[in-house]
């Protein structure tokens, strides 16, 4: 039986993840901030709760890293905790810059000085390429990122690299672009319009507010995203990836599809300039070529048809 650690098992992906590791027998390990204090709720939507072992871990704290990591030798590690709001970072910049880059220098560390085989997945983020001259993005392409999140991601994407070419940590980096589902947290875009808009149609909430809407984004369906993840510890080589659907939609073109379909009037949409960011990207998407080829993964959903599913799923949960 494999074992893998989970960092951030408590967020959407680490729910998603954990559950198609269990499928697979995998023994799941979830390192957890407060072991005291976990939240169940996705592990107990996906019918996977109890078949966790939970691990009090700061990944702030070296040593508390190692200690876990010479009880289980776990052979797959991966690497999903994150302050992971663009939005926050900007609020809170010197906390997501300290804690997304030191968390995955200390978890690196630890492997090269313990001399372990683990396998290591870092979450990486297609906003660490920021400002964009040529589209797609693919694994060449230059980084510019543009919120303290971005600059924090990119810097731990270099120490995957740097531990990988320097010591043979296997590291992987799974560029991954946005990418939703039920289980997102209430705090993100496509979440937040479906769940106001709902509320909005059951008379519980006046109006969607929102910001910048006339920008584009590349976005995709988080359970396959995940297959994506434990696809790339199951190479021999470890190599970097780019997950995305390959096209991008504009935030505005997902609002009027949730409105149409939930019979919404397009008043109740108020566009409010305070909620703008300081900086932005216009557009932008990805080419999965490469994780198309060497994973054999398979993507072929639009953003629709996961926004049929979402609202669906959303709909069919709702307490109203
Ligand atoms: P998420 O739902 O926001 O979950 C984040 C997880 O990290 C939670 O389990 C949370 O645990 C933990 N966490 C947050 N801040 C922490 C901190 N300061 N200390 C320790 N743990 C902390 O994120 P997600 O959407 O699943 O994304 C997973 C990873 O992929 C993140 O690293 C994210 O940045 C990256 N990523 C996501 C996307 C996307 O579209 N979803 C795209 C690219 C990259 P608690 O329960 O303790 O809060």
């Amino acid at each position: 039986m494999k074992t893998a650690f989970i960092t951030g098992i408590t967020g959407q992906d680490g729910a998603y993840l954990a559950q198609l590791l269990i499928q697979k027998k995998y023994q799941v390990i979830g390192l957890t901030r407060s072991y005291n204090n976990i939240n169940v709720t996705n592990f107990k939507y996906l019918n996977i709760d109890g078949q966790i072992t939970f691990e009090e871990c700061d990944l702030l704290d070296f040593s508390s890293i190692i200690k876990l990591l010479l009880r289980y030798r776990p052979d797959e590690f991966y690497n999903l905790a994150a302050q992971s709001s663009v939005g926050v970072s900007f609020e809170q910049p010197i906390g997501t810059i300290n804690y997304n880059t030191q968390s995955v220098l200390n978890i690196l560390e630890s492997i090269r000085l313990l001399k372990l085989d683990t396998k290591v997945y870092q979450a990486s983020s297609s906003e660490m390429f920021g400002r964009v001259n040529t589209l797609p993005v693919n694994e060449q392409t230059p980084l510019h990122p543009l919120s303290p999140y971005a600059i924090s991601k990119a810097s731990a994407y270099w120490i995957g690299i740097n531990y990988r070419e320097s010591y043979n940590v296997n590291c992987v980096n799974g560029i991954l672009f946005n990418h939703e589902s039920y289980l997102r947290s209430p705090n993100f875009f496509v979440k937040k319009v479906i769940r106001t808009s709902l509320e909005i149609k059951h008379k519980n909430k006046d109006s969607l507010h929102v910001g910048d809407i006339d920008i584009k984004r590349d976005f995709g369906y988080a359970p396959d995203y995940v297959k994506a993840m434990w696809l790339s510890l199951q190479q021999d080589k470890p190599y970097d990836y780019i997950i995305c659907s390959g096209t991008s939609i504009y935030l505005r073109e997902i609002i009027d599809y949730v409105f149409d379909y939930l019979s919404i009037s397009k008043d109740k949409l108020i566009e409010d300039p305070a909620l703008f960011r300081p900086t932005e990207i216009v557009d932008i998407y990805g080419d999965n070529t490469k994780a198309k080829t060497m994973l054999n993964w398979e993507y072929d959903k639009s953003f629709f048809d996961v926004l049929d599913i979402l609202i669906h799923e959303e709909s069919a949960n709702m307490k109203v």
